[in-house]
């Protein structure tokens, strides 16, 4: 079995990557989506374990001390982590696993893991992002205004990233996002073995 790729997934606040991240997984198989440990609250309807290991400052600080992160983040005050088992794991079995995680955090895995694919989720205008956020209903004014100055610096960052993908219609994007991937198992820097194995076949002849 392949070894499976990392796929990183970063996007301004509002700009639907969880929404994405969710139709993928129902639409495409061998698909593994990390959970990240977070120091912020639950927002109603989030489960412990299920959007995020919800955990107290203490306790992220003792999974810091225990090397138990690929990276770790603050964001807007709080404090957010990728544990590492689960991306280990699902990698070795094959699964293309993604961080939904931010900007810092994106950048420092691409360092420590060259090979990762790094996608960028963005509204198809600041108006419409700034909506997004309004509608939602799950976060305060400040919260609202806080998320929107990080983009601002967020945007700065986005030619870092290997593929943008404009979230106007969800299930274009999803398809658009499977099919990226998907090319990103066709590229030659990931199939050595294969290319190996063709030319001592063809010279064994
Ligand atoms: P939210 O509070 O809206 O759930 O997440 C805030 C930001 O933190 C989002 O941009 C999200 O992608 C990012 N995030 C979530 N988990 C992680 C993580 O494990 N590491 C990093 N660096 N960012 C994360």
């Amino acid at each position: 079995m392949d070894r499976g790729i990392l796929v990183v997934v970063s996007g301004f606040s509002g700009a639907g990557k969880g929404t994405l991240m969710k139709r993928l997984l129902e639409k495409y198989d061998n698909y593994a989506l990390s959970i990240s440990v977070t120091t912020r609250s639950p927002r109603e309807g989030e489960q412990d374990g299920r959007e995020y290991f919800f955990r107290t400052r203490k306790e992220f600080e003792e999974l810091i001390s225990q090397d138990q992160f690929i990276e770790y983040a603050q964001y807007v005050g709080n404090h957010y982590g990728t544990p590492k088992p689960y991306v280990e794991e699902q990698l070795r079995s094959g699964k293309d696993v993604i961080l939904e995680i931010e900007i810092q955090g994106a950048l420092k895995v691409k360092e420590r893991f060259p090979d990762t694919l790094l996608l960028f989720v963005s509204p198809p205008s600041a108006q419409e992002l700034k909506k997004r956020l309004e509608i939602r209903g799950t976060e305060t004014e400040k919260s609202i205004k806080d998320r929107l100055s990080r983009a601002k610096e967020e945007a700065r960052y986005i030619s870092d990233y290997d593929h943008l993908l404009v979230n106007d219609d969800l299930e274009t994007c999803v398809d658009v996002m499977h099919m990226v991937i998907q090319s990103e198992h066709h590229r030659l820097g990931r199939n050595r073995e294969y290319v190996q194995k063709i030319r001592q076949e063809l010279e064994a002849l």
